[in-house]
């Protein structure tokens, strides 16, 4: 029997304001428990929210990223449960007045090739907070600096059809939040969180089958590898004769398998109504307007033009496009005039490995536009060799230091001069008749040890195009 899998996915994004969605709490990361706190978002009786601004404005830009319509008077509603990282027993968020509806976004997968994703809703909400299971203690610590912090729930149609696509769609969803600017995307700090919701039926049926959500899935990888899983594991089950309970579960990353942690029914009695405390948020149609015409560009627009004007692979525009710092830092360095190959290659190389084993972002590291565009112009120049590039690379990083100011005091210039490379050769040929004689008695693969004698005396600096053909025509003539 064949099934095919039913996928809807739910991102909640982290919105990067300075303050928090209903007090001016800071949303600074790794403060101390609880410093980030007051009456309002320590629920406190008689305090009263206030919306912040930033947070309706940047709902309707990434609304209109994703192609939705934006209500003009969305409207708060409470979804009350109880739990311990939830002050007021309530979380302030929207219901059936939501900001943003009817969006889409386009992804695109080697199995499935590019599909439409249609994005059911779009909603404001505040986070709660977060407990402390201290070690060796049978008690539990409330930290309520997350609790108010801004996020946008972002709920996708069950268009998705496989864990692939499940995993393209959050990465294009997070590419869109970064460049816009409304998220800063840090999957570290969990700015992006995704609940898979996952079903099977058979192929060819119209009928949904029932789905499990699996919940907090916060990097690319787990969605990927957990909606993976419970497709095979519900195959498993029905094959066995089973029938799918209707749950939620969670995703264990070390042992890389969903487990149940409640079934639906005992939860989702949620009992949703307007926030009286809440005027309804309005935004003027100008407003919204403005933002459409101030959108910048988006990732699937500049991936093209990368890959038009640059003529970049498509892989490689696909890299660079997906990030604001990374196609921002591309394009400062192709305005110096470098070589868009070259300045491409030594971002997605080896200045990305550097960020990656660093933990560090663009921003943290000593590399101006300036230097990597003067670094690709000496290798394209010919002046230093590529694996000489590769130590003033790892000293640039070191020193911040501009590249031609490296070569200078390490004396690392490329030598291309066919005198001073003619006579070290003509010494080399004059000191090992032997393997001159080889060469001459037709085993030309020894020219490879003059090559390596050549580059051992210049210390790697000599030009190996110049070498070559300085040492063929003397062993040949
Ligand atoms: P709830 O409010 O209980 O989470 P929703 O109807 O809002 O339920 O759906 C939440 C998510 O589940 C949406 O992304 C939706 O596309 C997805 N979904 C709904 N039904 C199915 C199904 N049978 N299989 C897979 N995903 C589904
Ligand atoms: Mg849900
Ligand atoms: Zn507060």
């Amino acid at each position: 029997m064949q099934f095919e899998p039913v996928v809807g996915l739910e991102i909640h994004v982290q919105l990067a304001t300075a303050s928090k969605i209903f007090c001016s709490c800071s949303t600074e990361f790794g403060k101390p428990p609880n410093a980030n706190t007051c009456p309002v978002c320590l629920g406190l009786p008689g305090a009263l929210p206030v919306l912040n601004s930033q947070v309706p404005e940047f709902a309707a830009q990434l609304g209109l990223a994703l192609n939705c319509d934006i209500r003009m008077d969305s409207q708060f509603a409470r979804k009350n449960y109880f739990y311990p990282d939830l002050p007021k027993a309530y979380q302030i968020s929207q219901f059936d007045r939501p900001i943003c509806e009817n969006g889409w976004l386009e992804i695109e997968t080697e199995s499935r090739g590019k599909s439409r994703i249609g994005i059911t809703r779009i909603h404001m909400e505040e986070d709660a907070g977060k407990l402390i299971h201290a070690d060796g203690s049978d008690e539990s610590l409330v930290d309520l600096n997350r609790a108010g912090v801004p996020l946008l729930e972002i709920v996708s149609e069950p268009d998705v059809r496989s864990a692939e696509e499940a995993k393209a769609y959050m990465e294009k969803i997070h590419a869109i939040a970064t460049t816009i600017g409304v998220s800063d995307g840090d999957m570290e700090k969990g700015h992006l969180r995704c609940d898979a919701n996952v079903s099977l039926r058979p192929l060819g049926q119209e009928e949904f089958g029932t789905r499990t959500e699996t919940k907090n899935l916060n990097s690319f990888r787990f969605v990927q590898q957990a909606v993976s899983y419970e497709m095979e594991r519900q195959r498993e089950e029905i094959l066995d004769g089973k029938k799918i309970v209707q749950e939620t579960r969670l995703w264990d990353s070390d042992r890389k398998v969903t487990f149940s942690m409640r079934s639906k029914e005992e939860a989702d009695e949620y009992r949703y109504f307007p926030d009286p405390d809440l005027p309804i948020v309005r935004l003027s149609s100008e407003l919204i307007e403005t933002f459409r015409n101030n959108l910048p560009e988006l990732p699937d627009a500049k991936r093209l033009r990368f890959i038009e004007e640059h003529g970049l692979s498509t892989n490689d525009a696909e890299f660079l496009s997906a990030s604001r710092e990374i196609s921002e830092y591309f394009e400062k360095v192709l305005a110096l005039e470098a070589s868009p190959k070259l300045a491409c290659n030594w971002i997605i190389g080896d200045l990305t490995r550097v960020m990656n084993e660093s933990g560090k972002t663009l921003k943290d590291i000593n590399l101006s536009p300036e230097h990597l565009a003067d670094l690709t112009k000496f290798i394209e120049s010919g002046e230093i060799s590529s694996k000489i590039a590769k130590t003033i690379f790892e000293e640039m990083l070191a020193s911040a230091k501009a590249p031609e100011v490296i070569i200078e005091e390490k004396g690392l210039k490329q030598i291309s001069d066919e005198g001073e490379l003619g006579r070290i050769a003509s010494e080399l040929l004059a000191a090992n008749p032997e393997q001159v004689e080889q060469y001459r008695a037709g085993k030309t693969k020894v020219i490879g040890f003059f090559v390596g004698q050549m580059m051992k005396q210049t210390r790697g600096r000599g030009n190996p195009a110049v070498i070559n053909r300085l040492l063929k025509e003397k062993l040949d003539g």
